[in-house]
Parts: structure tokens; C-alpha cells; sequence
């Protein structure tokens, strides 16, 4: 079952798949593959090119985009998952942590690490603030935590416009 199967429903994700798709400006927002997860997809997938990143991990080449979507048609240079194909995500329920926490992400600002929310996820904003702040402490904030003290790469530098959920303490 999805981490956040509570807030939205697998067909509203399935039938969106805006945070599988990235402008030239959001490409630092492109999920982190851990060395475990990179193996099976280049075992399933073994034309998939991977970047190192410093601090662990990897992350995808993105392919530029022949969507023709109009809800995209305001961005230029466009560019999508490798993972995505017609019926969605090829990765099913591997996929990457961080896509199954979007649009939670785990940050850093000035040393400390919160939990923030991505605006652009309209089925999870049609939910309440509370219920969205109260699946962070039922279980959801620990999991974070623990996943991004195995994998630090996956904390992303605080960007305005993320509003703060929870500090870590
Ligand atoms: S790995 Fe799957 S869910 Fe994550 S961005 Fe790529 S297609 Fe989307």
C-alpha cells in the first residue's frame, strides 16, 4: 500500500504524473536512486543512464520531453522520468523513496533539517493541513528520517516557497 494512500487515491497519481516530469529549473528535484535500487533497474532496464552524486546515490538522465500536453505547453525544454512510460511509473512499488513520499520532501536550512511540502501535488492539497501534517506523525516523519539517515543524499537544500511542516529535532 502507497505512504500516503490516506491523502490520495493511486488513480489521481497515476492519471497526474506531474512529479515524474521536470523543467531545466527543477532538475535538483529529480529523485535520488540508492545503489540497491539502481542495480535492479539496470538489471531490468540496462539502457538507463545514471550521474553519481557526491554525497551517494544517483540520479537519472532525464530525457528530453516529446510531451504535447497543454498543461505542460507553458514550460520550455521539458524533460521525463526514464521510468515513465504510458501506464506510469515502470518502477510500480520500487520506486524511489522520494517519489513515494512526493510531495513531502526532507530538507536542510542552516543546519536544520524539516519536512516540507511540495504546492504543485493538487490532489494532496485538496486534503486539510492538519490531515496532511497528521500522517507526518503517525509513522510517516520516522520513516523519513530513518530512510535519510541511511541515504543523506536525498535532503535537499531549503528552497522559499516549501512551507515548513515539522522541524527535526
Ligand atoms: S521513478 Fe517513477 S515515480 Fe519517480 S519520477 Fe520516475 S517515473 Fe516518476
Amino acid at each position: 500500500m502507497s505512504l500516503l494512500s490516506s491523502l490520495i487515491k493511486a488513480d489521481d497519481c497515476a492519471g497526474c504524473r506531474l512529479c515524474c516530469w521536470f523543467t531545466r529549473y527543477d532538475l535538483w528535484e529529480t529523485p535520488v536512486i540508492d545503489d540497491a535500487l539502481r542495480d535492479i533497474i539496470l538489471e531490468r532496464y540496462p539502457e538507463t543512464k545514471f550521474v553519481s552524486k557526491e554525497r551517494g546515490g544517483s540520479l537519472f538522465v532525464m530525457k528530453e520531453s516529446p510531451q504535447t500536453d497543454p498543461k505542460y505547453a507553458y514550460q520550455p525544454e521539458r524533460y521525463n522520468c526514464p521510468m515513465l512510460d504510458e501506464n506510469g511509473c515502470k518502477l510500480a512499488d520500487d520506486k524511489p523513496f522520494e517519489c513515494q513520499i512526493w510531495p513531502y520532501r526532507i530538507m536542510s536550512q542552516e543546519g536544520k533539517l524539516l519536512i516540507s511540502l511540495s504546492l504543485l501535488c493538487k490532489p494532496i492539497l485538496e486534503n486539510s493541513f492538519s490531515s496532511i501534517v497528521s500522517l507526518l506523525k503517525s509513522g510517516l516523519a520516522e520513516k523519513i528520517i530513518a530512510h535519510s539517515k541511511m541515504h543523506p543524499s536525498i535532503i535537499k537544500e531549503y528552497t522559499d516557497g516549501y512551507p515548513i511542516l515539522m522541524y527535526i529535532k
